[in-house]
């Protein structure tokens, strides 16, 4: 099977940098975890995607990537997480959703996910994480980060994200590009850029004609230099232990905890990204007990 990746690409003497991925199976590693619906395999899916574009954008080795989508739609929200290494990982708060297909026939990822806000946290190392945020413009995802990366970056850009569901719920294809001008782009590259995307309608659509990722960054910079900098992998990796999800059980609280032991005399704790199963029996709880 092909791994999943990411291009990292550079263009018109460095006025433009694009990121562009595949992410297959990232997404059907997603959908096999939480068990989503096509609708829920969609919207997680392309949140997975720009996750996994943005952490090729990250500098130092400790550098992280949250993404918060929270709306009133019954999805909830979903979270995705991407490291330096462009490890991803995220869920969806109600991964059993499903709602009629819109009126272009199509997965309702923005009706699903409804009105709210989409939060940007980027720890950085520094003192504190860099949070943006700003209103979602559809729920659609790629609409709401091209929104987001104009007013909360101040970087125009364009974003596809795409997910194709198979008849059998598998993800059939899954990828995504984020184009980006830096601020001193002359007018010339800009319009071209605008023209050669506007051509492309549908990412999955190239997917499904056999389109590599480089097959689309040629139809991105068409008649237009470009550098490709940087191919990586990326998948679906969660880097959860049971030190963490001890802190977890910590910060339940004491009297909490006591109450745990009288009663159910264990715990079981799942990680919401990988649903991994921790336990913690009587002796367990105890030592957490009288360690803190
Ligand atoms: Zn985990």
């Amino acid at each position: 099977m092909m791994l999943d990746y990411i291009i990292r690409a550079t263009g018109a003497n460095e006025q433009v940098r694009v990121f562009i991925s595949y992410n297959k199976a990232t997404v059907q590693k997603a959908r096999e975890i939480h068990d989503t619906s096509p609708v829920a395999s969609a919207a997680l899916g392309r949140t997975l995607v720009v996750g996994s574009l943005m952490s090729a954008m990250l500098k130092n080795d400790s550098d992280l990537i949250t993404i918060q989508i929270k709306g009133d739609g019954s999805i909830g929200g979903i979270v995705v997480v991407a490291d330096n290494k462009s490890n991803v990982k995220g869920y969806v708060y109600n991964p059993d959703i499903s709602l009629p297909l819109n009126s272009d026939g199509k997965l309702d990822v923005g009706g699903a996910i409804g009105n709210g806000f989409l939060t940007v946290i980027k720890d950085l190392g520094l003192k504190n994480p860099y949070v943006g945020q700003t209103e979602l413009v559809s729920g659609e995802i790629a609409e709401d980060f091209t929104y987001y990366f104009t007013t909360s970056e101040q970087t125009p850009s364009a974003v596809a994200l795409g997910v194709l569901i198979d008849t059998d719920t598998s993800v059939k294809h899954a990828g995504g590009f984020i184009v980006q001008v830096m601020p001193e782009c002359e007018e010339g590259v800009i319009s071209k850029l605008e023209q050669n995307i506007a051509k492309i309608t549908s990412i999955t659509r190239l997917f499904e004609d056999e389109k590599t990722p480089l097959d689309i960054l040629e139809l991105i910079f068409d008649d237009i230099s470009y550098n490709i900098c940087e191919t990586r992998e990326t998948k679906f990796e969660c880097s959860c232990s049971r030190e963490r999800v001890e802190k977890a059980l910590i910060s339940i609280g004491k009297d909490e905890l006591i109450d745990i032991l009288e009663t159910d005399k264990q715990a079981e704790l799942n990680c919401h990204f990988c649903n991994k199963k921790y336990m913690f029996n009587e002796d367990d709880i105890n030592k957490v007990i009288s360690n803190n």
